[in-house]
């Protein structure tokens, strides 16, 4: 399958991190899952630890999501018109976010960048702020790398991206209060908004440091800028509420502009990005701020975010927590075993593992992780019938399905993967 996928895809995926390139080896090909596991196409199973990396809240093929999804279908697919389900959806995401209204889309990528468009027609101003590290999608503006210095636009994160694309883009280092604050003070004026991941998860997980996502809104506040916070990841996942949950709710800080994805599709493409009513209202066509989709809000997939979201009870989370901890201890247990130097890092149900001993706050400290020792342990977990994310910088996801069986095939394989890891280093 991988050669046939080679002749006419590039690299063979339809996305880069799902190759093997930073493990090795050949990604495999999914034809089934169910519940916790996966199943390829040569019929061997896994437990999955990637989640379609975070939308599989529920685990694969929830009864209740796909009756609801079939019966979706059966009624049609699209119509380019209002529907139901998408008002519904709007309702459920309005009950649980601090957000008054939402715009649908299909995927974090419009979202991020819809709401870097709304902020900029509603404060007049271009300059966007973000951190290295975090993944707000693909848009032009935010594939950006930092300049030569900390005040300077940023550069094209790749080719591709013109210059003239990210010359309004600052990158700053993620947790660093001073870089935001002498960015302010040089550019306040000029700053549309800042865009932050709630709780970065592309570089692995890394917390922001208690009191930042507050210091954050507050000096958007006093300068006049909008505060985005991206939580197509941790929105519906990190907990109930999402990481606003976590700190925004105690810290009493409100985004002004949140953006959701992953969970809230339950699996099919949808997105969202949503405000007070007040910014929401510059949209068209309330207001000149131009955005739109021909399959924004569809149906089908309004249903599964719909269904998934209503299904994911309190319950729910306190399964995900004690899952996750069950998971994270043994693999803490059976690197300290190996000898492996690591730090365990986590932001609600969400985790993941750095293979350094210096602890990840920004992503020049999450780029310590050993890549080498990574691969072999992922290596290892997959001969043990776990399929781990290919890639050294990305978090770990559980789901309400991951019972004792597929914890305990998770707990099996730990011990000869963290001496594979081990091995890995001493070589
Ligand atoms: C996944 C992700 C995106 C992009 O979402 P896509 O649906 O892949 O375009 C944006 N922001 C964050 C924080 C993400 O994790």
């Amino acid at each position: 399958m991988f050669d046939r996928a080679l002749a006419v895809i590039p690299g063979g995926v339809s996305s880069p991190v799902r190759a093997f390139n930073a493990v090795g080896g050949t990604p495999r090909f999914f034809a089934s899952a169910r519940g916790a596991w996966l199943t390829d196409v040569d019929g061997n199973d896994y437990v999955d630890l990637v989640c379609s990396w975070g939308p599989m809240l529920l685990g694969h093929a929830h009864p209740e999501v796909q009756a609801a999804v079939q019966d979706a279908v059966a009624r049609g697919t699209s119509f380019g018109a209002p529907t139901v389900p998408e008002v519904e959806l709007a309702e459920e995401i309005v009950a649980r976010t601090p957000v008054e209204q939402v715009r649908f889309v299909s995927s974090g990528t419009e979202a991020t960048m819809s709401a870097i468009r709304l902020a900029r027609g509603v404060t007049g101003r271009d300059v966007v702020v973000k951190f290295a590290g975090c993944y707000h999608g693909h848009a032009d503006a935010l594939l950006a790398s930092a300049g030569s210095g900390l005040l300077t636009s940023a550069v094209p994160g790749t080719p591709g991206v013109p210059t003239s694309s990210t010359e309004l883009t600052i990158v700053l280092p993620y947790n660093d209060r001073a870089a935001v604050e002498a960015t302010f003070a040089e550019h306040g004026d000029r700053i549309a908004c800042l865009i932050t991941e709630a709780a970065p998860g592309n570089m692995g997980v890394v917390p922001p440091e208690p009191g930042f996502n507050a210091f954050l809104a507050e000096i958007c506040r006093r300068h006049g800028a909008l505060f985005v916070s991206d939580e197509v990841m941790t929105g519906f996942r990190a907990s109930r509420q999402g990481q606003w949950g976590l700190d925004g709710a105690r810290e009493g800080w409100v985004p002004d502009l949140m953006t959701f994805g992953k969970v809230m599709g339950g699996g099919l493409p949808a997105a969202a990005f949503g405000g007070s009513a007040d910014v929401m209202g510059h949209l068209s066509p309330s207001g000149p701020v131009y955005q739109a989709g021909t399959l924004s809000g569809n149906p089908v997939a309004t249903t599964a975010g719909l269904a998934t979201l209503r299904l994911a009870t309190d319950e729910v989370y306190a399964h995900l927590d004690a899952v996750a901890d069950t998971i994270r201890t043994a693999a803490s247990d059976a690197l300290d075993g190996a000898g492996v130097a690591h730090r365990v890092q986590c932001t609600g149900t969400m985790f993941s593992i750095f293979f350094s001993d210096t602890p990840a706050r920004d992503f020049a400290t999450a780029s310590t992780t050993d890549v080498a020792a990574y691969a072999a342990f992922f290596h290892a977990m997959l001969d043990g019938g776990v399929y781990l994310p290919p890639s050294a910088y990305e978090a770990w996801f559980v789901s309400a399905a991951h019972d004792d069986r597929a914890v305990q095939t998770v707990l099996d394989a730990l011990p000869a993967a963290a001496r594979a890891a081990a091995h890995a280093q001493e070589a």
